[in-house]
Order: structure tokens, then C-alpha cells, then sequence
């Protein structure tokens, strides 16, 4: 069994492809700390985007969100006035009708995600890394704001000062993540935004713990060339003082990196990443290129 540490995008795409190419079991453990309360609904937009994506439903144009969407519930939600930065199409609704149905109901944000994902036909178990609340916050130039307050409705494009997570110190893992990654012949680290998507995770009592104690943990660099593909993990890295880079990256995950794997484009970068004290794989990281997942996959399957 191999343990992908996920956000949302990036880590969606490697699953995809890495499911294509492996009969050995998947197992993701997905940040919540982007998880959010809109119109009374509980949304989890890291599990989403990779339940879509790995039921082929997902909106490649968009980026985020289902295919065939419609939008005239939030139409009809401005009419009244109703608050809609927050964009909510007419099927993602059925999934956060459903998830907080459930959940008002008594079931953990684990079952739930167990049975969105079975009936959808996705075959790679999907672990929220908690059950309990854990939020992402920032400390702005316009002050403190709840993580898609930033990120929505301020389109990433406010200077951060900070960011911590809320409840993290009290946050449980969820039933089986610590086992998977204490069994997992691998863990691996998806190319996610490390402040925001993989940072989260750690905070949950035990997961940095059992990634120290392994000491093996594979990470493959989310950004290429100093630049994020999508979103602001290049513009925070920056904002909190770390290089902007794959170095700056491995510097971030040292106490308890083993491998960064790193793009091509940054080969030169290789001997600085190995000097902050974890192995160093170059290989195609670019993952809506077959030929560079087959070479990705070989290199650390
Ligand atoms: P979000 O939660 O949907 O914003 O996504 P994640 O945190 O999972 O991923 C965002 C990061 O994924 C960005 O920093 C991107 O640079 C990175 N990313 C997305 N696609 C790819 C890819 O194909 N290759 C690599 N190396 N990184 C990617
Ligand atoms: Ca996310």
C-alpha cells in the first residue's frame, strides 16, 4: 500500500495518473483545513476535488468543481440577495446537501467521504486526515480571514503575514491514517501547496511524528522553475520568507524529508536541494504529461 499526503488539485492529478499505472492499493490522506460553512452547508473542497477527479466528473476548464455544470441556484441565491462569492454550482450543491445531512445526522466526515466515494465508483480509499474541526486561518494586510475568504473572495491576492490552523493542537487523527502511514510501503508527499495543503496535515497529532520516526517520506515538488502551476503557493512561500523554489521546499519539509523529487527544468538546483539533507530524484514532474507520470511513477513506485 503506498500513502499519498494530499490537498486538493495536485494531489488529485497524481492519484489519476498513479492509479492508471499500479495495482498496489492507494491510500489519500486529505487536508480539511480548507473545509468551510456556506449557507449552512459543510463543504470539503480538498476531498471534492479529488472524489471528481477520480470519478472523471471533474471541470478540467474551471479547475475545481463538476463537469456539465449549472449555475441557477446561485442565480436565483443573488436575487434574494443571498451571499455568492463563493460559487456553488447546481450538482457540487448535491454533494454538500448530502455531507451535511449525514453529518447532522451523527456520521464523521470519514464515513461520509467512505460512502460519497463508493458511490461514485472511486476505488482509492479517500481519509480526511481528521474528523475534528481544524481551519485554516491567515493574519492579512486587511486582517484575519478564514481561508476561502482569502482565497475566493480575495483571489489569493492579498499579502499574508501568518497563517496557523485553528484547533489543530486538538485535532485526532482519523481512524486509520496513522496505520496507513505507519504500514504504508511508501508515503508520499503529492505536489500540493506545502502552506496551505500539506502543513495542515502535520499538525494532526501523530502524522509529523510518524513521518519523523519513518524519516523515508518522498515529496515531489509542487513548484517548477520557482513558479506554482495554478494557485498561490509561489506568492506565500515568498510572503513567509522561504525560497521560492524546490530548496525552498525540501528546507520546509527537512525534519522529516527522504526524497524530493524535482522537474527536469530544475536539475541545476539538485546539489542545494540534497544539501538541506534528504536524496534528490529528477524526473518529469509535469502530471497531464503521460510520458513524464510514466517516468515519475518509475522513479518512485
Ligand atoms: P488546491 O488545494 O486545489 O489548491 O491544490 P493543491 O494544494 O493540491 O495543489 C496546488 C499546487 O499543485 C500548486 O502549487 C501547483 O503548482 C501544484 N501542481 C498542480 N499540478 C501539478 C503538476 O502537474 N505537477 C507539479 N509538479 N505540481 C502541480
Ligand atoms: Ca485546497
Amino acid at each position: 500500500m503506498i500513502a499519498v499526503l494530499c490537498g486538493g488539485v495536485g494531489a488529485a492529478r497524481l492519484l489519476r495518473a498513479w492509479q492508471e499505472r499500479t495495482s498496489e492499493e492507494l491510500v489519500g490522506i486529505v487536508n480539511v483545513g480548507d473545509d468551510t460553512e456556506m449557507h449552512g452547508l459543510n463543504i470539503c473542497p480538498d476531498l471534492d476535488s479529488i472524489t471528481y477527479h477520480l470519478s472523471g466528473q471533474h471541470n478540467e476548464e474551471l479547475g475545481w468543481g463538476l463537469r456539465d455544470e449549472s449555475w441557477r441556484t446561485m442565480s436565483r441565491l443573488e436575487l434574494l440577495g443571498g451571499e455568492t462569492w463563493f460559487r456553488l454550482g447546481d450538482l457540487d450543491l448535491a454533494t454538500h446537501l448530502y455531507r451535511t445531512g449525514r453529518l447532522r445526522a451523527g456520521a464523521t466526515k470519514s464515513e461520509v467521504t467512505r460512502e460519497i466515494t463508493a458511490r461514485l465508483g472511486v476505488t482509492i480509499t479517500l481519509r480526511p486526515v481528521s474528523d475534528d474541526r481544524l481551519e485554516t486561518r491567515f493574519a492579512t494586510e486587511i486582517g484575519e480571514l478564514s481561508f476561502q475568504e482569502y482565497f475566493v473572495r480575495h483571489r489569493h491576492s492579498v499579502p499574508v503575514q501568518r497563517i496557523w490552523f485553528d484547533g489543530a493542537d486538538r485535532a485526532r487523527p482519523a481512524p486509520g491514517v496513522l496505520d496507513a502511514l505507519r504500514d504504508a510501503r511508501r508515503v508520499v508527499v503529492a505536489p500540493s501547496n506545502p502552506l496551505v495543503s500539506i502543513d495542515p496535515l502535520l499538525e494532526v497529532t501523530g502524522v509529523r511524528e510518524v513521518l519523523s520516526e519513518r524519516g523515508d517520506a518522498i515529496a515531489i515538488s509542487p513548484l517548477i522553475d520557482g513558479r506554482a502551476l495554478k494557485g498561490p503557493a509561489d506568492r506565500l512561500m515568498r510572503e513567509l520568507g522561504l525560497e521560492v523554489n524546490a530548496v525552498g521546499v525540501a528546507r520546509h519539509y527537512a525534519p522529516w524529508l527522504g526524497t524530493m523529487v524535482i522537474d527536469h527544468q530544475d536539475a541545476s538546483l539538485r546539489s542545494l536541494v540534497g544539501a538541506t539533507g534528504c536524496d534528490v530524484v529528477v524526473a518529469g514532474t509535469l502530471l497531464d504529461d503521460p510520458a513524464q507520470v510514466d517516468e515519475l511513477v518509475a522513479a518512485i513506485g
